[in-house]
C-alpha cells in the first residue's frame, strides 16, 4: 500500500507500507502519482494499488475541470 500525503502547500510526501526504508518527495500530486507507480512497477509487479490510485485521482481532477468552467 502506497501512501501520498499531501501537507496541502506544496509538497506530497509518498511512503510505502511493504518499504519502511523508502519515501519520496514530490512537488505536486501529478508528480506524486507517477512517483508511486514508478516505485509500484519496480518492486510490487503484482500489485495494482498505485495505479489504480492515480487513475481514480486522474479522473477526479479532469471532473473538477469540467465543474469549474
Ligand atoms: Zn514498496
Amino acid at each position: 500500500m502506497i501512501k501520498l500525503d499531501n501537507d496541502g502547500y506544496c509538497t506530497v510526501v509518498i511512503t510505502c507500507a511493504g518499504c519502511p526504508w523508502w519515501s519520496a518527495i514530490r512537488l505536486d500530486m501529478a508528480e506524486g502519482h507517477a512517483c508511486a507507480v514508478t516505485h509500484e512497477k519496480v518492486h510490487h509487479p503484482e500489485s495494482k494499488q498505485a495505479r489504480e490510485a492515480a487513475r481514480k485521482w486522474r479522473r477526479a481532477q479532469q471532473r473538477k475541470l469540467t465543474a469549474t468552467r
